[in-house]
């Protein structure tokens, strides 16, 4: 028990350490025992273990104060990468992140969706391109999490419900066939969510919305993603907004996805949301009545989910995207439905404008990584 104790300290000041190397970049060792108080021989055992393992460089000096100039030590940002991937129906985006959560390369292409054998393989060769290009290392490479707009079995493995893509059962293996390095399957929504709770490290609880073609949603409790039971937890898309309303994909009526899909708003533009929305700004008519039943829906959905849950809320997705304009409109009609509080501040925009989904499922790899140091 001793032992494990000291070896836990050990990892634990190493850990301190680096992740204040990681927020102040350039550090001498007098700086770190400062804002760390821990011994001097510590820090430059250390140090030298962080510098062995080419997580940190050695950059050089700062200071002249009293003689000698003082080491500086700085975070290597790109000493590991993950990639991440958002499959859609026609597209396939890879993102390459490091270990800022900083997404350093985006490759998006428009590629229709199937189960088959060189679609996998086309994977695999775009993740490989992807290396080539940006000339990394394999020993770099952390892993790579695939996000699908699926339900997905807790050991990242298999899709249990796929019906956005008719890939229901299909799993992890076959993604993977032309992809040699550690892999995930992670929900759309989830790790859209993910990567917002890591973009504001101050969020402890929240409920995250992805607003694109799909709606999802994950919920975040003490900063850890809440599953649920059978991995379903926060599937927004199809609570019932409507009793006996339009029809959803799913089989049901009136569920949410049904009035706050983007399609549906991106269909009365020939296809582009973009064009919808200046539309929108330019006071088409047709198209204002749209967005207002867009948003009237969408803040039932908000205060249903703020009765639930106390936290904040926060909007991605394609449409989350577009929201700037419109928060302060959506948070009246929250307000107005709510009953105790007369405000909605608790409804906010993502950080991750865009590819928050192909980031958010990279980054669970360089989260785990930087936590194990
Ligand atoms: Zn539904």
């Amino acid at each position: 028990m001793v032992v494990d104790k000291t070896v836990n300290i050990k990892e634990f000041n190493r850990n301190r350490i680096y992740m204040l190397l990681r927020q102040k970049r350039n550090l001498s060792k007098q700086d770190i025992v400062q804002h760390l108080q821990i011994s001097l021989p510590t820090i430059t055992q250390n140090l030298n273990y962080l510098l062995q393992e080419k997580l940190i460089a050695n950059t050089g000096t700062i200071g002249n104060t009293g003689g000698r100039n003082a080491q500086v030590y700085s975070y290597i940002s790109d000493a590991k990468i993950a990639i991440g991937l958002d499959i859609t129906r026609n597209h396939v985006t890879t993102v390459v992140v490091d270990l800022n959560g900083d997404i350093i390369h985006i490759n998006r292409r428009r590629q229709k969706f199937e189960t088959s054998d060189p679609y996998f393989q086309l994977l695999g060769n775009i993740i490989q391109e992807d290396i080539k290009e940006l000339d990394i290392d394999d020993s770099k490479i952390l892993g790579v999490g695939i996000g699908v707009p699926g339900l997905i079995t807790e050991d990242h493995q298999t899709v249990f419900y796929g019906k956005i893509l008719n890939f229901t059962g299909e799993t992890l293996q076959r993604f993977t066939k032309y992809i040699p390095y550690p892999a995930i399957l992670v929900n759309d929504a989830n790790a859209a969510g993910f990567s917002e709770i890591w973009a504001t490290p101050d969020t402890k609880n929240a409920f995250y919305i992805s607003l694109s073609n799909n709606i999802g949603g994950a919920v975040y409790i003490g900063n850890k993603v809440f599953a649920g039971e059978n991995q379903k937890s926060g599937e927004i898309g199809h609570i019932t907004i409507i009793p006996d309303g339009l029809p959803c994909y799913c089989g049901q009526k009136g569920c949410l996805e049904a009035y706050c899909s983007a399609s549906l708003l991106a269909d009365t533009a020939d296809g582009s949301l973009g064009r919808f929305f200046e539309e929108v700004q330019g006071g088409n008519r047709e198209k204002l009545i749209v967005w207002d039943n867009y948003l009237r829906h969408l803040s039932i959905a908000i205060n249903n989910i703020r009765m639930l849950f106390d936290c904040d809320i926060i909007l991605g997705g394609y449409v989350g995207a577009y929201m700037e304009n419109y928060i302060d409109t959506l948070k009246k009609l929250v307000a107005s439905r709510n009953t105790f509080e007369d405000h909605a501040d608790y409804v906010r925009i993502c950080s991750y404008k865009t590819e928050a989904i192909a980031a958010g499922a990279a980054l669970p790899f360089i989260d785990q990584f930087i936590n194990q140091i």
